[in-house]
């Protein structure tokens, strides 16, 4: 008899991931994703290459196997861990949030250099999610009266637990983008669904809310509305920043200028791809 007959189910960290790269998982997903199972956090990867050759426990094999084949039916892995880090924090994540992105950490820097040398600003994050742009920003700047805005409540309960979780005093409004804020902000920012209705990159966010994905026919349906009421709650010099598709920098910068916003400008992303646009509010309209 061999070590591992074929009738057997992998009993090392070794020969699970071994089996998990046979059923197509990556790497970093299977590694991730059994550190979990095994209760460790996720930056300990080298744990597994030390024990690498453990008998585990009789549950992990199908534990582990029962996630990949829901991470290979297209789940996100941050669903599957429950966690996702976003600019240094850990936030719990499920599907009734998006899954933020590294990307969107852009966005966050850019509201954080609009913010310096300003005391105690009031910023607004519109469609927050899990939170994620609004407590970033609260974390970085603790002087910050944010206002995270969800018209989902789902969406509400999962950032007011993230907010609860890392003691970060956020404050909560569950509206359609700015009706009912107040006047005089200092920064409204906002990663509002942009994906145009029928775009084919939509199957592989099956898993993820389609109503913070989805905006009209050509994606811009959220964000023409948000450019539209945004002058009336920002004080003179306040910005508005937007994230938005690929393809929509020309067109977002556009409908900023049109509304009357100076100094408009693109930020790139990660991938060097213009993500996010905004401008600031030169006189009170
Ligand atoms: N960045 C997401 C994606 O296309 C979309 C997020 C959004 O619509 N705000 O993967």
């Amino acid at each position: 008899m061999t070590d591992t007959p074929a009738s057997q189910s992998p009993s090392t960290a070794t020969q699970m991931l071994a089996a998990a790269a046979a059923l197509g998982m990556e790497r970093l997903d299977a590694q991730l994703l059994l550190l979990h199972v095994l209760g460790r956090p996720s930056g300990d990867r080298a744990w597994l290459l030390a024990h690498d050759t453990d008998v585990q426990g009789d549950t992990v094999w199908a534990r582990f196997s029962a996630l990949c084949a829901r991470r290979i039916a297209g789940e996100p892995v941050a669903y599957l861990l429950g966690e996702k880090e976003f600019h240094g924090l850990g936030l719990q994540v499920d599907a009734r949030v998006l899954v933020p992105r590294p990307d969107t950490e852009t966005l966050v820097d850019w509201a954080l250099q609009c913010l310096e040398g300003r005391t105690a600003p009031s910023v607004i994050d519109l469609g927050t999610g899990s939170g994620a742009i609004a407590l970033a920003i609260l974390h970085a700047r603790p002087d910050a009266q944010v206002t995270a805005v969800d018209r989902s409540a789902d969406a509400l309960a999962v950032a007011r637990a993230n907010a609860q979780r890392l003691g970060l005093a956020l404050r909560f409004a569950e509206a359609d983008w700015l009706e009912g804020a107040g006047t005089g902000l200092d920064l409204v920012v906002s990663n509002p669904p942009y994906v145009a209705a029928g775009d084919p990159h939509l199957a592989a966010l099956r898993h993820e809310p389609p109503g913070a994905l989805v905006s009209g026919p050509d994606g811009l349906d959220d964000i023409r509305r948000i450019v539209e009421v945004a002058p009336a709650h920002l004080r003179e010099g306040g910005w508005l920043l937007l994230e938005h598709g690929w393809d929509q920098a020309a067109a977002v910068r556009g409908l900023l200028e049109a509304r009357g916003f100076a100094e408009v400008q693109s930020r790139d992303d990660l991938a060097g791809i213009a993500r996010c646009s905004g401008g600031i509010l030169r006189a009170v309209k």
